[in-house]
């Protein structure tokens, strides 16, 4: 390079310094900027180097710029990206607050820059911006020219001017930055206001000025119209139901009873519509007074939602109406049931209950719907776990069917009728159980009559199988007992014996003491008969004076002959009868099966035919049939007698 005199560098640095001024006015982008100024300071040879460094605010992250610090500089340059200052006169030069200054470029002592070749000097110039120290601007000059006052001077007044460029610059920055943040933010007002339907709307009270939202003309246009709150044009517009309401909010707000308000209210359109609108304002400016000067709100057209609210209460009325129409039929069906109806959820909710059931517990129906059942029946927070009546949700739960169940009392508070008690399950569309219709039937009366029907069978039974006086078996179920001892001795290989017995002389006894007497001897003759039978032995009155008894497991003759003697002696015993004492005898003739016949109306004849040889020999006395008996003649049975 060829030597430059002083004069001529002086030149050359006034040119530089120029054209840095032209260009920090014209430029805009900050990385240009920096880029710009080093590649001016260093133009034409005028120096070797240039470079920037900002400092962010805690002196750490740095921006640099640079021109002509060739690949020495490289780790230098790495190193101040990352915020490390070199150990040299920069680093001197930030700990000092900054002066500028000339940086020999051989004999600093704790210059750690690498040298470049041909540097004469360095000068280091802060950056500032309002006294901070913004970043530095260093210039390597070239060997064997001098440095003069008057061009550092120049250098520090142009690193002023970059100062003073750069905060021009960032601050244009934060209010670009913060004009597109208030154009967001006004987008995004915009867009709330165009979501919501609403309008907004400014009005200066002293001026009469008012502003609305361009977006919402179309329903604010009264309001710039000089429909201004409280203003006449504005009341004249409002409908007359509404207006009384509507002036007692707003004056209550001017007056500073609250803090703002919030009104809906009809409007009446240019075409003579009315139209609901929800008005919030208030009042954002006062006087020195307190009187409002400034009021801002929303004004937003309700109409549509007031009729979708209108029609949704309409239908909500007609589906009220509706089920409490279906809820009138159905309880005045159930009302209908002559049993108990309750329809219980299955969180033992009540839903429905009947007149009927209402009656039985004593208690209001619709007083009853939606309590508990265990409360409302058995004044209990929890369900009932009585296992001698099981609680109907839980059968229905356990079974899944219909269950019937027999509770008695029904509900314990003092109901001591018995009821059948049906349970269904209520199923969902799903099939799952939602709760149990309960039909209970009072069956007291019908468990009564069961009851005295079957008494008033079993006395019948009796009547038509016993006889009326002494309550012995008559001739009909003596034929039963017969067919049974028979079948009995069938199976066994045993022997029946029939004893047929006529008291002797017993007419004689109705004759003299009369027939009352005569009855209670054969009761009591009965009751001694009876005496005589083992269990399984049965004992009939034919009627008259005449007794049958049946023996049944007989092994031979003799067992029978027993039975019958001891019948004689039994009778041989006088009787009292009232005031009488009475001796009665009886006669006695005895058949046996299978012996002397296998057909039992066979063997009752081969009975009375030894009864008749019996009485015929003299009466008090017993005689087995014997085939050489015959059956006696009419004339020599009543010559017997
Ligand atoms: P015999 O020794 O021959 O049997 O003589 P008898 O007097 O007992 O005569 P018989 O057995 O033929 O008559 C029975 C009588 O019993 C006839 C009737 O008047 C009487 N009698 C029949 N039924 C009843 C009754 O229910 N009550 C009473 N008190 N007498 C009856
Ligand atoms: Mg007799």
């Amino acid at each position: 390079m060829s030597k430059v005199t002083a004069q001529q560098r002086q030149q050359q640095v006034l040119f530089a310094v120029m054209s840095v001024y032209r260009f920090l006015i014209a430029e805009r982008d900050l990385p240009s900027l920096l880029q710009g100024i080093c590649d001016r300071l260093v133009g034409q040879g005028l120096n070797l180097s240039a470079w920037m460094v900002l400092l962010d605010d805690d002196h750490g992250g740095i921006i640099t710029a640079e021109t002509g610090l060739g690949e020495v500089f490289t780790p230098v340059m790495d190193n101040l990206r990352q915020g490390v200052l070199p150990a040299c006169g920069l680093r001197a030069l930030d700990q000092q607050g900054g002066a500028a200054r000339f940086c020999p470029g051989t004999a600093c002592e704790n210059c750690s820059l690498p040298r470049c070749r041909g540097v004469g000097q360095a000068i280091t110039v802060p950056i500032r911006c309002r006294q901070n120290l913004f970043g530095f601007l260093v210039i390597q000059t070239p060997e064997g020219g001098q440095v003069t006052d008057e061009e550092l001077g120049l250098v520090a007044d142009l690193a002023e001017s970059i100062g003073q460029a750069l905060h021009n610059l960032l601050r244009m920055e934060e209010s670009r930055v913060r004009e597109k943040e208030l154009q967001r933010i006004e987008e995004r007002f915009e867009l709330a206001l165009h979501a919501s339907d609403a309008g907004l709307w400014d009005w200066n009270i002293k001026t009469g000025e008012m502003f609305t939202s361009p977006c919402r003309k179309g329903f604010l246009d009264y309001r710039e119209n000089g429909g201004a709150p409280g203003s006449a044009a504005w009341e004249g517009l409002i409908h007359p139901d509404d207006k009384a309401r509507v002036l007692q909010v707003l004056n209550d707000h001017l007056a500073g009873k609250t803090e703002e308000y919030r009104i809906e209210y009809r409007i009446k359109k240019e075409n003579g519509a009315w139209r609901w609108f929800l008005d919030c304002g208030r009042v954002v400016e006062r006087d020195e007074q307190g009187m409002p000067v400034r009021m801002t709100g929303t004004h937003q057209d309700i109409t549509l939602q007031k009729e979708q609210a209108e029609i949704l209460v309409r239908v909500q009325r007609q589906l009220h109406d509706a089920v409490e129409r279906e809820r009138t039929f159905l309880q005045t069906v159930i009302d209908g049931a002559a049993d108990s109806v309750m329809v219980i959820d299955m969180d033992y909710t009540v839903l429905l209950i009947n007149a009927t059931a209402a009656r039985i517990m004593k208690i209001d129906s619709s007083e009853a719907r939606g309590r508990k059942c265990h409360k409302l029946f058995h004044g209990s927070d929890v369900p009932c776990t009585d296992k001698r009546y099981p609680c109907p949700i839980q059968a229905v739960q356990e079974s899944g069917n219909r269950v019937t169940l027999i509770h008695n009392p029904l509900h314990g508070n003092n109901i001591n009728n018995t009821f059948e008690i049906e349970v269904t399950p209520l199923r969902d569309g799903t099939g799952r159980i939602r709760g149990i219709i309960e039909v209970a039937r009072d069956i007291t009366d019908r468990l009564r009559i069961e009851k005295e029907l079957r008494e008033s069978q079993s006395k019948l039974y009796q009547l038509a199988h016993h006889d009326i006086l002494t309550g012995l078996p008559n001739r009909l179920l003596f034929r039963d007992r017969m067919k049974q001892a028979v079948a009995k001795a069938q199976r066994h290989k045993s022997r029946v014996a029939i004893l047929f017995l006529d008291l002797d002389k017993f007419k004689d006894i109705n004759d003299t003491l009369g027939h009352d007497v005569g009855d209670q001897l054969l009761v009591e003759v009965a009751r001694r008969l009876q005496r005589q039978c083992r269990k399984s032995d049965t004992v009939a009155r034919f009627g008259g004076d005449e007794f049958v008894f049946i023996l049944d497991e007989i092994k031979d003759r003799n067992g029978a002959a027993v039975v019958a003697e001891k019948i004689l002696k039994a009778m041989s015993e006088p009787v009292r009868v009232g005031c009488h004492t009475l001796h009665i005898t009886t006669s006695i003739g005895i058949a046996l099966y299978p012996d002397h016949s296998e057909d039992m109306d066979q063997v009752m004849k081969y009975a009375d035919m030894a009864l008749y040889q019996a009485k015929a020999e003299g009466r008090n006395n017993y005689r087995f049939y014997d085939p050489a008996m015959r059956a006696p003649s009419c004339s020599e049975r009543q010559d017997a007698d």
